[in-house]
């Protein structure tokens, strides 16, 4: 028997992997693993099938086709007054995980410090860990999911080589305001940090918020690397594409990495969505559709024990608990099992398992899915 040393220790099967395998196992209404239930567009499928039917089935470009990189620079241009050159600044990843992670890869050295926000995306800590970096965790502020500002002063470092931060935020739905681009600019300035911007929900903001996208201060874009999804935009997240945008200089060491993981992604779907992203009404009436399903849900909500922490933005809205002293994974098990409804604990999104009795819920789901999911949440009363 051979053996190794593991790489990272304490983490096991990750929070959606084991949630949705439950709820497939109980047969309950999946409202954990954060992914659309209604059908994607027919029209993008089509271009698909066109694109792999015309025979372009080989290699992309390493950095991704080069018309869907043009027209993503086009898009974000117009969209954040960026000015992104597409040979240079862009490249297309099998995903918004898989870009978030190689811009760790790109950056980080044994021992740098990453400062990340908890509750954080599940991913984020165990990619600084694996590249022998140091997660220097910041809790928002609960139930409001504010960064604290004057902490993320105090625990810069001379070793802290990154920030990262996610807009709209997942698992809570808090979006990140201009002020807080200041606070964030004033604590960089000066500096050699590098900031992560996971920016994959950023057509999923609700309530006439704007997105403050890293992509619209010229500043901070020297500094950064953003991470988008297709997946999230055009809900297909089984596709699992997406890019990431950073400054010249920066991509072209993203870039080394990439090469020698993914390579190059999927060339059909490429190809279609090079077609497909001209279509802006596409992207721009996510908000009012997606609005629409968190506001039923949350009526329906009104119904049941929960107490909501308001979501602007995400596939999720969170909701307290105290009609019982069980733990979030505790009882979103217990929901699983006895009353076939699947929620996602949000202590898996702290790594010291932090409870605040919160469980989130994806609402990114047919009206009928939803009301299912309610009635029997109903039944805790
Ligand atoms: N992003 C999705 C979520 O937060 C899940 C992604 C995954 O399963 N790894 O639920």
């Amino acid at each position: 028997m051979v053996s190794i040393n593991s790489k990272l220790p304490q983490v096991g099967t990750n929070i959606f992997t084991v949630m949705s395998s439950l709820a497939a196992e109980y047969n309950a209404v999946n409202l954990g693993q954060g992914f659309p239930d209604f059908m994607m567009s027919e029209e993008l499928i089509a271009l698909v099938n066109k694109a792999m039917q015309k025979g372009y089935n080989q290699y992309a470009h390493m950095a991704g086709y080069s018309l869907l990189r043009e027209r993503i620079a086009e898009k974000c241009n117009a969209l954040y007054g960026s000015n992104l050159n597409a040979d240079t600044d862009i490249t297309i990843t099998p995903g918004g995980t898989y870009a978030i992670y190689t811009a760790f890869t790109t950056i980080l050295e044994k021992d740098d410090e990453v400062i990340v926000f908890e509750p954080c995306y599940d991913s984020y800590i165990p990619n600084i860990e694996v590249n022998g970096a140091k997660a220097i965790r910041i809790s928002l502020q609960y139930p409001s999911y504010h960064i604290p500002w004057n902490e993320v002063q105090q625990k810069v470092t001379a070793k802290t080589k990154a920030i990262i931060i996610n807009t709209p935020h997942n698992p809570t739905g808090f979006v990140l305001t201009e002020n807080d681009i200041i606070e964030l600019k004033k604590i960089v300035a000066g500096t050699n940090i590098i900031i992560i911007s996971d920016e994959v929900y950023e057509h999923l903001i609700y309530d006439g918020i704007q997105h403050q996208s890293i992509l619209r201060d010229a500043e901070l874009m020297q500094r950064s690397f953003v991470c988008f999804s297709f997946g999230k935009t055009y809900h297909c997240t089984g596709w699992k594409i997406g890019y990431c945008i950073a400054s010249a200089a920066l991509m072209k060491e993203f870039r080394k990495v990439h090469q020698f993981n993914c390579f190059s992604c999927d060339t059909p779907k490429q190809i279609a969505l090079a077609e497909y992203i001209l279509n802006k009404d596409a992207y721009m009436q996510l908000c009012s559709m997606l609005q629409e399903k968190r506001d039923y849900f949350r009526n329906l909500m009104q119904e049941t024990p929960f107490t909501c922490l308001p979501s602007h933005g995400s596939y999720f809205e969170c909701y307290s608990y105290n009609f019982t002293d069980e733990s979030e994974r505790d009882l979103a098990i217990r929901l699983t099992k006895e009353y076939g409804v699947t929620a996602v604990p949000v202590s898996a999104f702290y790594k010291e398992g932090n409870d605040n009795k919160v469980l989130r819920f994806c609402f990114a789901k047919q009206q009928e899915t939803l009301e299912k999911a309610v009635e029997r949440l109903i039944k805790l009363k």
